[in-house]
């Protein structure tokens, strides 16, 4: 889903990624680069066909927020920064799309995700749909990572464990934002 400031999250990521690649000469770290972005276009055509499978669109755009929408099958991707970065980002979404297609999620997601744009503001507010988002988050990185061991996908653990905690920091602070909250 939308991760709020999951851009910023990318590129702090990737630099702190980066900035341990001091060993090598600015050449090396261009070639190494280069053969990066090489392996995560392939991955990513991969996914876009897993995702096919499972009658899911995939769109890339700068101007998108990293988000699916379960209703129009359709999974929208910022396509700003690093190819490794969407393809973490999309693996992400893909986790989401494998929580979809779980026999019990709109049981046991009833109140968060699937309720996000509802007018109901008092459900908003509770903490009941804040957990439940935050639950579906850290199971949908769970299913991403079991993904890419499936597909054989190797992606950069570290840089997916820097997304995946700086996305998932923002549905913390956003559970705990009110500290009175009605269940
Ligand atoms: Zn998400």
């Amino acid at each position: 889903m939308a991760e709020w400031n999951q851009l910023n999250a990318k590129k702090e990521a990737c630099r702190r990624v980066n900035s341990r690649r001091q060993n090598f000469t600015s050449l090396d770290v261009f070639h190494q680069r280069q053969k990066e972005e090489a392996q995560s276009a392939k991955y990513i055509t991969q996914l876009v066909k897993w995702c096919d499978e499972h009658k899911y669109k995939v769109i890339f755009d700068p101007k998108y927020n990293d988000e699916i929408y379960q209703t129009r099958r359709l999974i929208k991707i910022c396509s700003k920064p690093s190819l490794q970065s969407q393809l973490i980002g999309l693996i992400h979404e893909c986790g989401h799309v494998i929580l979809d297609e779980s026999r019990d999620y709109w049981i046991k997601y009833e109140r968060g995700w699937p309720k996000v744009r509802t007018k109901d503001k008092r459900l908003k507010k509770s903490a009941i749909h804040r957990i439940q988002l935050l639950e579906e988050e850290i199971e949908a990185w769970n299913k991403a990572e079991i993904l890419a061991k499936e597909l054989r996908i190797k992606i950069n653990v570290k840089m997916f464990h820097q997304i995946k905690y700086y996305c998932l920091m923002h549905y913390v602070k956003f559970s705990a934002r009110l500290s009175n909250m009605p269940y």
